[in-house]
This record gives C-alpha cells, structure tokens and sequence, in this order.
C-alpha cells in the first residue's frame, strides 16, 4: 500500500514505544533527554549578591547628603554575613558576597576615591546613587521550588549549569534505544578494501550511525548479503537483542530485492510499503510484536538519508520522550518544477535573508544516488506533492540534517 508523506508520517509515528528511563549522574547526562521535573532547592540568587566591588552603604545616609564613608570592615564572596555597627559607615564588598546586614546599596569603586583620615579608611562618592543598585536580590530570578526544568528538556550545557547550581547529582533521563544498522547488497565492500570495479564501499550504514551519534545513540551494524536464506538467519539472530531496525536497500522491486519477504516470514506485521515521496519512494516500515520496530529504506544513499531526518529521528526523539520541536520552514531561492505526483524532497543550503527569514537555496542534484550533494546541502525542502511550480519565494518546510 502506498501512502502520502503525512500519512506515512503518521502511522510511523502511532507506533511509538517508550523507550523507559534510567537515572544516571549528571555529568553523564550531555545530551541526553530528561525526563523528570527539576526545581529549584533554594532561590536563585540564593541570597542578596552583590555584583559590583566597592561598597555598601545604607541608601538613607547618602539621601540625607552624606558623602564620605568610613569603612568598617570588608564582605568577601564566601565569607558570613558581616552586619554595619553604625550605618553611616560603609562596608567594603566584593562580587559574589552576600549583602552585609543593614546595608541596601552598592557604589562601585570607579565612582569612588579612596583616601586614609586619622587611621580609618574611606570613601568619598564622586556620583549620583540609586538605592538597591549593584544587587541581584534574593529570589529575584526565581523562587525555592519552582520548576526549572521539565521532562523532554534535552541536557545541554544551559541544563548542566541549572543542574549543578541545584544540586542535582543524579537525573531520570531517557534509555537510549538499541538500535541494529543494516546493510544489505552483494556489491558492498568494507571501508578499507579496494573495490572491484562492479563493487562499491558500503557508505550508507557510516552515515546512519553518524546520525544516530548526533542523537547520542550508538549502534552496531551488520551486513547482510543478497540471501534470503543469509538475510533470515542473521535478522532472526537480531531480534530479541534490538529495539529497532534500520536498514539500507533491498526493498525495491529488484529480483534480489528479498528484504521485505524476509522481514515477513520472521513475522514482521508490514504497516506500509512505498510512500509518494521523492527520494525514498520504496521505503518500508513494519514492526514485531514484542520485537523491532523496522525501517527498511532504500539503499539509495540521499534516499536513506532524508528519509533517517523525515521518519526515523522523529520516531526516536518521540519514543525518549523528547520535547516536541516545532517545525522549521524557510523560503526558496529559485524557482523550481516537479511534475510526478510525489513529494519532494530537496537538498538545500540555507542562508540567512536580509529581512531576517531563512533562505533555502537548492544544490546541483543528480538524483538519489549523488551522496556528494549532500556535503554543500543542510536540509531537504519537502515541496508538496499536489504542486509541480514551485516559486522562489515561497516557503516550505525543511528537514535539518546540520
Ligand atoms: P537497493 O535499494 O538495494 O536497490 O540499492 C540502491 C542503490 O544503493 C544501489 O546502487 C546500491 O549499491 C546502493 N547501496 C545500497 N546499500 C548501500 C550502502 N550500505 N552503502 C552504499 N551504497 C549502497
Ligand atoms: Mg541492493
């Protein structure tokens, strides 16, 4: 059955599996997607800070006309709470200190002149004050308790730096999936061997594991030969160790297209095969009871690729509980036809337009087999499949891969 992008979309989408939870120390959790709430154990600032070296005075003395400040004693960051004996001398404070007792106002020392009388210390102020200055106040960014962080945050360094400040030692993040890469085709060599002439290196499976890296998720992979027989011993082997599938070629219309008989006979309930899509038209999607979810893509390598950002990153960041990103959208630089009634999807570059939008400039593109026009390109547009003019100017979604 062949269905439309969005469909295809949607029914991949519908067969989403918690991946559960684990809780790991926070320093390990780079990059991966939280799934609790974390407050706040104190107020931010936890106390009144300063945020200028100088001095605190009581505003009050200044305001009645008080210009010289004998210094009583110094506030450093880290030490208790000094209180003024008299307030109409003055504290000397250091940034990150907490706010002496009595005192409400900061003047840094450039608005200052420092001199020595009768053995004190002290302060002449040489410019207008405003009472409560240089003071990030208790509380004032947010209260005890209130919640920072919520579940589907991804931990990046914004989130290390709340967790730490909370005490957070230990955070409930999503369980990575383990995923199985596959590749399948007789004229696939490894990396390091010389290929044959009729032969290829197998490239696709570098990418998917790079773009599953990207997610923070590793994956082993396998190769599977032209086989049906090869192909059901290995796949059968696989199935109880994954939780998802993905797999590169062998699901056309190919004599020794055997992939999707396999995946049948080993009991994978097909949910759609082919979508109207343009690259990735043969994809296959299925999943096993009690077993992998399976996106069989075409071998094509822009095919398999555009279809990992299209299908299979949303399942995946669905499926650890990942905030929902919205999506993104930019507008086309030239203008461009498409007649077959499929979706297409486009590589572009995408620059920045003057009026502040984002532009997507499509890349020379030699059709699903040219993995090179990916290098200049950072996104597929998906231009619809019900149109076949499509404007410079217009805008369309974009599927990021940078
Ligand atoms: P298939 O979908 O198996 O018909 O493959 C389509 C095209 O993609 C063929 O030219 C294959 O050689 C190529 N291809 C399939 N798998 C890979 C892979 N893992 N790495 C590089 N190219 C591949
Ligand atoms: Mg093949």
């Amino acid at each position: 059955m062949m269905l439309d992008v969005a469909a295809a979309y949607t029914a991949v989408l519908q067969t989403v599996r918690d991946t559960g939870t684990e809780i790991l120390p926070f320093e390990s959790a780079t990059g991966r997607i939280l799934r609790e709430e974390v407050q706040a154990d104190r107020p931010l600032p936890p106390f009144d800070r300063v945020t200028m070296d100088g001095i605190a005075i009581v505003y009050d003395s200044f305001h009645r006309g008080q210009q010289i400040f004998v210094v009583e004693d110094i506030q450093a960051a880290g030490a208790p709470r000094l209180q003024l004996s008299n307030t109409a001398n003055c504290m000397e404070v250091m940034t990150g200190a907490i706010l002496p007792d009595l005192t409400d106002t900061v003047i840094p020392y450039e608005h200052l002149e420092a001199s020595e009388h009768e053995g004190f210390r002290r302060f002449a102020v040489n410019t207008d004050v405003k009472q409560g200055q240089n003071i990030h106040l208790k509380g004032s960014d947010v209260e005890a308790g209130y919640t920072l962080l919520q579940p589907g945050a991804i931990i990046g360094p914004a989130e290390m730096g709340v967790l730490a400040t909370v005490g957070k030692t230990h955070v409930q993040v999503a369980k990575l999936p383990r995923v199985a890469v596959i590749a399948t085709g007789n004229e696939l060599v490894p990396v390091h061997a010389t290929p044959e002439e009729h032969q290829v290196r197998m490239s696709n499976v570098y990418s998917l594991v790079a773009s599953l890296q990207q997610m923070g998720i590793s994956a082993e992979y396998v190769h599977l030969s032209d086989d049906a027989t090869e192909m059901q011993v290995k796949l059968r082997h696989l199935l109880p160790e994954t939780d998802i599938w993905i797999s590169s070629g062998a699901v056309s219309a190919g004599k020794y297209d055997h992939l999707p008989a396999v995946l049948q006979q080993l009991g994978m309930q097909q949910v759609f095969h082919k979508v109207r899509q343009r690259p990735g038209k043969p994809f296959l999607f299925g999943t096993f009871n009690n077993g992998p979810v399976v996106f069989a893509l075409p071998g094509n390598p822009v095919s398999g690729f555009m279809c990992f950002y299209r299908y299979v990153r949303p399942w995946l960041q669905a499926a650890m509980g990942a905030e929902r990103q919205p999506p993104a959208y930019a507008v086309l630089q030239e203008n461009m036809n498409f007649e077959p009634s499929l979706e297409y999807f486009l590589p572009v570059k995408l620059t920045s337009l003057p009026d502040g939008a984002v532009g997507a400039v499509p890349q020379p593109y030699h059709g699903s087999g040219d993995l090179a026009s990916l290098l200049k390109a950072d996104a597929f547009m998906e231009l619809p499949a019900d149109e076949s003019v499509f404007k410079k100017g217009s805008c369309y979604p974009v599927w990021l891969f940078r």
